[in-house]
């Protein structure tokens, strides 16, 4: 394999996704005098992190178990482009990949990595979460949140956080790696339900997630090279402000 290593420049970045507009927004940062409880303060584009009142992540309880529609992955295998922004690692995708949701097509755009989880069950986090973030042709955003454990390797997982850039501001390509996207899911596709927003500034609301029951596991290895670069880039849980969350039976 050939690695491919760029100084991706701030205006292709700013096209693909809400977690990618670093170079164009103000600095932020998940601790001190630029973290999460500031993040309001620090440009008046970013007043829904203080204000919003379907805020994420949540910490998950009391779920109302209900028929939910079936999440239907048309996932296929992809050239990935992996992208340290600064905040994360994250991966951009090229066309072509998509989640339907009661028969609604999502175009899946890029998924990227926390650690801890942001959102909790019953209070606990888990080791990471991999937000996978899709947009509608209205330009709606629906996030499918995969929890990771330590255990047994997941060799996708393990490709990306074998080959993450070192520096913000790089993107590496792999030649020859072709990353099987469904692969990355749990076998198990219940989920938890609700609304919230981006996870970061500008922290956008009306974002639909889509929480996955069961957890995916990679080697503790992978998830000790996530956190040698990004120790902790979790925001703190939010208030639920009287929101129900459905989870499927
Ligand atoms: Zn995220």
């Amino acid at each position: 394999m050939k690695l491919r290593l760029a100084v991706a420049c701030a205006a292709l970045l700013a096209v693909v996704g809400p977690h990618t507009a670093f170079a164009a927004s103000p600095h932020w940062e998940y601790r001190g005098a630029h973290g999460p409880a500031h993040w309001a303060a620090l440009d008046s584009g970013f007043e829904t992190c203080a204000k919003g009142a379907q805020q994420s992540p949540i910490d998950i309880r009391d779920a109302l178990v209900t028929p939910l529609p079936a999440l239907q992955f048309s996932y296929g295998s992809v050239p990935p482009a992996i992208v340290n922004n600064g905040h994360t690692v994250q991966v951009n995708l090229p066309a072509g990949n998509a989640l339907t949701l009661d028969g609604h097509r999502y175009e899946l755009l890029q998924f990227h990595f926390h650690t801890p989880s942001e959102e909790r069950i019953q209070g606990k986090s888990a080791a990471m979460v991999a937000h996978f973030v899709h947009r509608d042709a209205e330009g709606q955003l629906a996030v499918v949140a995969a929890l990771i454990q330590p255990g047994q390797a997941n060799p996708g997982f393990e490709s990306v956080l074998a080959h993450m850039p070192a520096h913000a501001g790089e993107t590496l390509t792999v030649d020859g790696l072709a990353l099987d996207l469904a692969a990355l899911l749990p076998a198990d596709r219940g989920y938890y339900d609700f609304d919230g927003s981006l996870t970061t500034p500008p922290c956008s609301e009306h974002v639909h997630w889509l929480v996955l029951k069961q957890p995916v596991t990679v080697s503790p290895a992978a998830i000790r090279r996530f956190r040698a670069l990004y120790a902790a880039n979790a925001r703190p849980v939010q208030p639920l402000n009287g929101r129900v969350v459905r989870v499927s039976p």
